[in-house]
């Protein structure tokens, strides 16, 4: 995971710990090699000079320069201005609701019901009692797909393959929770390869009908920028809660990690790293930054 832009960033710092004393050249320099990093990286340009303009700024405060290990310092201040970048603190997801009601979308293949399965099966083992809903009314594969998901997962998936009314099927499946006694309820929605008009219109009234506790948006990290305008485009729609960054198991880059917080204001909640049904973590904003300092 984002071993390109952990390289950059390494060899960027480097020669600045080479250094005895930081002066304002060296800093300079050393910053500019960091924002090269960051737009290597698919990081949005405006993103990478705010951060790297901060970084710049208290890499040059007086405390810092006449430090003893002035390098240290500052590969601290790139560590917290990218915790910052990326939301700060970790974001929980709203649970409350009876049931409580978790909308998924995202754009076709981004891996919306993988994480549907992931998230019912972490919900599951944190003692709750949850219902899986396919409301993808063209596909009839990704019926069966989020059926053997919730199979594996040992949750139950309500679907009515005839009905091609996604607002209908969702409601149908609230009610069916209630008489089960199902405590969440998350609802898997039909995607389209690209942005399409009548798919946000669908989902739009799916959230309307339903007020869900929480709408997470589910985007491919190795699309880097593409992936930021998409979010861009449903946070308009939809006003989301959250993101699901997928995929960071294939993303050696990294920009879509670290642009989509600043470029939509809304926080990713959760990172998939893999196909594998326990491949889901809940995001941490400072344990990335380290990560990607190495
Ligand atoms: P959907 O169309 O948005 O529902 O996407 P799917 O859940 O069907 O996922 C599309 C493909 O991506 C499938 O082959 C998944 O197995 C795969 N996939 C989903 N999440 C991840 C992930 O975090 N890492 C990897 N490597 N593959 C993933």
């Amino acid at each position: 995971m984002f071993e390109n832009l952990q390289d950059k960033l390494n060899k960027a710092i480097k020669t600045l710990k080479g250094q005895g004393r930081i002066t304002d050249i060296n800093v300079a320099a050393t910053v500019k090699e960091v924002r090269r990093a960051l737009t290597d990286a698919d990081v949005n340009y405006k993103v990478a000079k705010e951060i790297t303009d901060r970084i710049k700024e208290k890499a040059l405060d007086r405390k810092v320069l006449i430090a003893v290990e002035p390098g240290q310092l500052f590969v601290k201040i790139v560590q917290e201005e990218l915790t910052d970048l990326m939301g700060g603190q970790a974001q929980s997801i709203n649970t409350k609701g009876e049931p409580a009601i978790i909308l998924i979308a995202g754009l076709q293949g981004s891996g919306k019901t993988t994480f549907s399965g992931k998230l019912a099966n972490l919900l599951k083992r944190q003692g709750r009692n949850v219902l899986l809903v396919a409301c993808d009314i063209y596909r009839p594969a990704a019926i069966d797909q989020l059926k053997v998901l919730g199979e594996q997962v040992g949750v139950e998936v309500y679907a009515e393959p005839e009905n091609k009314n996604a607002v209908e099927i969702a409601q149908n499946a609230i009610e069916h929770a209630k008489k089960t006694n199902k405590r969440i309820v998350i609802v898997d929605t039909a995607g389209r390869l690209a942005i399409d008009e009548q798919m946000m219109q669908e989902i739009e009234d799916v959230k309307r009908a339903l007020q869900p506790a929480e709408t997470l948006f589910v985007v491919d990290s190795m699309t880097g920028q593409d992936a930021v305008n998409t979010a861009k485009t449903f946070n308009e729609r939809l006003n989301f809660d959250g993101v699901v960054l997928t995929k960071l198991d294939g993303d050696s880059r990294g920009g879509a990690a670290l642009s989509i917080k600043t470029v939509v204001n809304k926080p990713i909640k959760f990172i998939s790293t893999g196909e594998k049904m326990e491949a889901l973590d809940v995001f941490y904003p400072d344990r990335m930054a380290s990560r990607i300092l190495g």
